[in-house]
């Protein structure tokens, strides 16, 4: 007989924190609390084996699972010395989603199920409360009918409103029992009118609802969204915890909160969490009251007046704390914790690894590096390469002025500037069409997350620290400042009023998620210092990793950048680049016009001493590190002008005719430039550019030895090549160059001459073309173009489609196609090496900069990747990750 249904409680579990996959994150974690001897409300869970089979047989559950859940109640029941269905002993329980991967919020839960007419009387009877009691079944109706009968809260909301308005009062707190039962009354009215039924009143029909929409959750909009973003595959399924109930809401002894045992947002190693006296769990994340701060470290820092946990509940406090001490030792990893206090004694509800920031991530895993409590490769594997981003972009200048119109919750670090707009929808459409907002609502939930994803940053007016909105924020790395309860948001009137200014949809605002500032316009911003954590675990990854990591770069600004960040080289400079500033765009176009080889070599005479110094900067800044310099690429159209008035303009400042530039442009026209006169293809027919690239070369290295008092090796690489006799032609070209360079200036320069492999027969023919190639670099983003007969620059039209119906699994000029793109990667790479053993391999596509692809590479063995200079850390942590990743397959 299959076991669908794992029980947990008193001090043991059938499960363990090892069956995520089985029991979903949750219920493997609540069954390992279970076996550590921590206290945990008893309990059961329903396999994520059952979620496949409900979808695999229309929403039929297996045979054998109505026993297993009454054999688990009758168990779970015996723990709390309660029966399940029995009005007069009633055992209450909360029934929950838990995915293998933590899907915050996207699925639903249902609390305080059980309670009916008949058991209501006796929880009041029993808790001594009967506002309590009937409090507690309000809330039970409300989200049962909403998750399970699909009726919208709003109109329990309108009930309670309506009512508290008529009677003056402002808190829920306020209501009597008296109240909640009339509100009781109204609640199921509406149930009977909006579902044609009375709520239903048997605690094991409850259950088995409850249980159902669960599931069902599972393929809501928002969980759908969420999979998509965070790459979660449908086939895992959730399972579904069934739990008894412990209240947070029985007066003022009791409490419940959630923490993290370090701060998700610095890292800090000190308890971080919020609480709410006489609250349920949804009060707490629902932001509709302010929680306080667990710790009085935490009261003070925040300057609230309201207590801590630690004064107002010290025994407790300190139970719980120990648990903490406990839980992340075990899990060898900050936890994200919710806790329930009911009448002075904690129970534990929930740990998880806890959602950071990337600098939070970068702090928590070096020092517990330096703790000891993981060694420094488990810290390295910790960090997500690509969440690295937020810490190399942007934060607000130091010296900027800053008069903030609002403070709020520093609930997610980063700075970010953008148009307001309020709705999720809104976000998105404007970002669908290149522009940058800042999504301003008076909270989030889990339907705004589209937005939240297509937004620079989140403001929320309501809420704390652990709402919806910084949660999620935090997660995906947007800036976020919420709670920050000053700014009036009106949807209707699209404004929002902060600090006495009145801004509407459309204005710029800036926030600052670090100290929660919200400011009018848009603020410069700087580039983030790069030392302490970021240095230390960038080390450690440098130590981990085999491939080296160079950068594409070109100007000296990025060349710069590109060192700082860590690159140990220049894998690809496109000297098109240097063409079309200032002067040198018009030598270029004088060159393009030139009717013949002098008039050619005319105009290159003048681009020759502004090359040479473009290089010999490049050699310097360098200073001694590999650089590779590509020969001219593009068609040469891209450097003619092509509306009438640029051509007008050009012609006068050139002196020609402008039916001159015309004719030209209109010669030089291709109906497929990418497979046309670009590449090694110009360096044939026009020797004499090759020619004063390569002087330019050898000259500029010449110069930069002189200055920096180190031989210059320089790396010459010829791109677009199908056949080794192209590729022999420029060489020749290339050879006699240098020698003649070294002739006039009495200086050997050290170089090599290698190609890039961008095209399918490159890759076939490596053995022939390694013959006269001394290294390849992978050029994946023509490679991927020239491979799949995609055109790069008009794939945008129909990829997306491709990748959201799954007809492609990511995009392949984002993420390498290593089953065809990379099958001819590991051909070229086998075929160079067979020929040139010592043959340099790298990749210089787009595709160096993206982790899943340096996985590849290094499983190919190249010898570097190169990627632009913003991505190197990612791209060595990444290389690192793949270095590990290998050494733990061959050992394993
Ligand atoms: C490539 O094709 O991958 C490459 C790096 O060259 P470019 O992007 O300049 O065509
Ligand atoms: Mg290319």
């Amino acid at each position: 007989m299959t076991k669908w249904v794992y029980s947990f409680g008193g001090e043991k579990a059938e499960g363990t924190g090892r069956m995520r996959d089985l029991l979903g994150g949750k219920g493997a974690n609540l069954a390992e609390m279970a076996n550590l001897g921590l206290p945990v409300p008893p309990g059961f869970t329903i396999s994520t084996e059952v979620c496949t089979h409900f979808y695999a047989h229309s929403k039929q559950y297996p045979g054998e699972l109505q026993a297993q859940v009454e054999a688990a109640l009758k168990a779970v029941g015996m723990l709390a010395e309660r029966v399940f269905g029995d009005a007069a002993n009633p055992l209450l329980v909360s029934v929950r989603s838990g995915a293998r991967a933590s899907m915050p919020g996207m699925m639903d839960t249902v609390l305080n199920l059980g309670l009916n007419d008949a058991s209501v009387v006796t929880l009041a009877k029993t808790s001594g409360d009967e506002r309590f009691a009937y409090d507690s079944y309000r809330r039970f109706i409300q989200m049962y009918s909403n998750v399970v009968l699909d009726i919208d809260h709003h109109h329990f909301e309108d009930i309670l409103e309506a009512m508290k308005e008529d009677k003056g009062y402002i808190l829920d707190t306020d209501l009597s029992a008296e109240d909640w039962r009339a509100i009781i009354a109204a609640y199921k009215a509406k149930v009977q009118e909006a579902s044609g039924k009375p709520f239903p009143q048997d605690p094991r029909q409850q259950l088995w609802g409850a249980i159902g929409a669960v599931f069902s959750s599972w393929m809501n909009q928002r969980a759908i969204t969420y999979r998509r973003l965070n790459d979660i595959p449908e086939s895992w399924g959730t399972a579904v915890s069934v739990q008894a109930m412990v209240f947070g809401n029985m007066g003022e002894t009791s409490a419940t909160g959630v923490a993290f045992t370090r701060n998700p947002s610095t890292g800090a190693n000190e308890l971080y969490g919020e609480f709410l006296v006489n609250a349920q769990g949804e009060d707490v994340v629902a932001g509709i009251r302010t929680p306080q701060n667990i710790t009085e470290a935490a009261r003070k820092a925040a300057g609230s007046d309201a207590p801590s946990l630690e004064t107002l509940m010290p025994e407790a406090f300190a139970r719980f704390v120990a648990t903490t001490h406990l839980l992340e030792k075990h899990y060898r990893d900050m936890q994200d914790l919710e806790f329930t206090i009911e009448r002075g004694k904690l129970w534990m509800l929930q740990t998880r690894g806890g959602k950071r920031t990337a600098r939070a991530s970068l702090r928590v895993a070096v020092e517990m590096a330096n703790e000891g409590l993981i060694s420094q490769e488990d810290a390295v594997a910790r960090i997500e390469p690509a969440s690295l981003d937020q810490l190399l972009h942007p934060m607000i200048d130091p010296k900027a002025i800053r008069n903030p119109l609002a403070i709020g919750l520093p609930a997610s670090p980063g700075a970010a500037s953008g148009e307001i707009v309020f709705s999720a929808d809104e976000a998105e459409q404007l970002r669908n069409i290149g522009r940058k907002v800042i999504l301003v609502r008076i909270e989030t939930s889990p339907e705004d997350i589209h937005g939240m994803h297509a937004a620079e940053g989140i403001v929320t007016t309501r809420g704390g620290m652990t709402s919806h909105a910084a949660v999620v924020a935090r997660g995906m790395g947007k800036p976020c400042v919420s709670g920050a309860g000053t700014i009036r948001v009106d949807y209707a009137a699209q404004t929002m009023v902060a600090g006495g200014v009145t801004l509407k949809k459309g204005d710029i605002l800036t926030i600052d998620g670090g100290n929660g500032q919200v400011l009018q316009g848009a603020i410069a911003m700087v580039k983030p210092e790069l030392t302490g954590e970021f240095a230390t675990l960038m080390g450690w990854a440098d130590q981990a990793r085999r491939m080296k990591v160079r950068a594409n770069a070109e100007t000296p600004q990025d060349a710069r950048v590109a060192r700082s960040f860590g690159a140990e080289g220049i894998g690809l400079c496109r000297t098109e680049h240097m063409f079309f500033e200032g002067e040198r765009i018009v030598a270029v176009r004088e060159m393009i016009l030139a009717e013949t080889e002098a008039g050619r070599r005319a105009a290159l005479a003048k681009l020759l001493p502004i090359q040479r110094r473009d290089f010999a900067e490049l050699f310097e800044i360098m200073n001694g590190l590999p650089v590779t310099i590509r020969l001219l690429d593009p068609p040469l159209h891209e450097f003619l002008p092509h509306t009438e008035a640029e051509i007008a303009e050009v012609a006068k400042a050139m002196g020609v005719a402008p039916q001159k530039l015309r004719a030209r442009a209109a010669d030089l026209h291709e109906v497929n430039p990418m497979l046309g006169f670009r590449g090694v293809r110009i360096a044939i027919r026009y020797p004499e550019i090759a020619e004063m690239q390569a002087r330019a070369i050898f000259e500029g290295a010449v110069e930069a030895g002189a200055k920096t008092g180190q031989p210059i090796k320089a790396e010459i690489m010829v791109p677009l090549v199908m056949t080794k006799a192209e590729l022999d032609v420029v060489k020749a070209n290339i050879v006699a160059m240098a020698e003649a360079v070294a002739k006039e200036t009495g200086v050997v320069v050290p170089y090599e001459i290698g190609t890039m492999i961008e095209l399918p027969r490159a890759a076939l023919r490596a053995g022939d073309i390694a013959k006269s190639a001394e290294f390849f670099s992978f050029g994946t983003n023509d490679l991927t173009q020239t491979t799949l007969g995609v055109s790069r620059d008009d794939a945008a039209s129909f990829l997306g489609t491709y990748t959201t119906r799954g007809v492609l699994p990511a995009d392949p000029f984002v993420t390498l196609d290593q089953e065809g793109v990379g099958e001819l990667v590991k051909i070229a790479a086998e075929r160079g090496r067979a020929t040139r053993p010592d043959i340099k391999l790298g990749i210089c596509g787009e595709h160096g900069g993206d982790p899943a692809s340096i996985a590849f590479c290094e499983s190919v063995g190249l010898d570097y990747v190169s990627c632009s200079p913003f991505r190197v850390p990612i791209a060595r942590l990444a290389a690192a990750q793949a270095a590990l990743g290998r050494k733990a397959a061959s050992t394993a």
